[in-house]
């Protein structure tokens, strides 16, 4: 299976595209913001950075996720594939990544952007709501996926909550660290012939795009 770089900015879609990858042709999902969020707790100082970064929504500096990722993808579910969600980031990562893949000799797979509209990817965010105690899902700016009842979870009546890094001000940040420090990728594999563009607007025309992509 070829493996997978997505590039897309914040609530493009990654995580979902990702997951039904995962689940139809078991794909290793390797999500940087994951690993970096698994870092947070252990009371280190590499948590420390790690947690000011993040919620502050610039990047965590390249010598800890640098170091996570090649530890990562050196795991045994990576040997048949896998989707790269979230990395790399800059053009600084995706050197160190060529370096990464030389030196455990990988081959870097396909490139895929997800073309989103910025109104759509605001919508996504601040309007998110996440039930408690089921984890399920919701939106109440999108149209989709919203619950029947206002504020409560259509699975287990549960009182919907918003993440506090769900709002205007953080997804601002977010996306123009991604335009600042990501979306110049596009160019850098462009010039490999490794990249593929998609209009990411519903998850079925994605679904099929990215199928076409990765059964050429
Ligand atoms: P994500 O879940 O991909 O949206 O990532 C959440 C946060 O984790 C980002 O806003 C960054 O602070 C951090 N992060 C994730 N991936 C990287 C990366 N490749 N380089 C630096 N920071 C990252």
């Amino acid at each position: 299976m070829k493996n997978i770089i997505f590039i897309a900015p914040p609530a493009a879609g990654k995580g979902t595209m990702s997951s039904i990858l995962e689940e139809k042709y078991g794909y290793a999902h390797v999500s940087t913001g994951e690993l970096l969020r698994d870092g947070r707790n252990d009371g280190t100082e590499r948590a420390k950075i790690i947690i000011e970064a993040q919620d502050s929504g610039g990047l965590v500096p390249d010598y800890i996720v640098d170091e996570l990722l090649k530890e990562r993808l050196q795991k045994d579910d990576c040997k048949k594939g896998f989707i790269l969600d979230g990395y790399p980031r800059s053009l600084d990562q995706a050197n160190k990544y060529d370096e990464i893949l030389s030196e455990i000799n990988v081959d870097l797979g396909v490139v895929i952007y997800l073309d989103t509209p910025r109104e759509l990817l605001e919508k996504r965010i601040t309007g998110r709501r996440l039930c408690p105690k089921c984890n399920s899902t919701y939106n109440i700016l999108t149209g989709v996926n919203t619950p029947k009842v206002e504020n409560t979870c259509d699975k287990c009546g549960e009182e919907l909550y918003q993440r506090s890094d769900d709002n205007t001000e953080s997804f601002n940040a977010r996306y123009q660290t991604y335009l600042d420090k990501t979306y110049p990728l596009l160019d850098y594999y462009e010039k490999k012939n490794v990249l593929y563009r998609i209009k990411s607007v519903d998850i079925d025309n994605i679904m099929k795009e990215i199928e076409a992509i990765i059964n050429d």
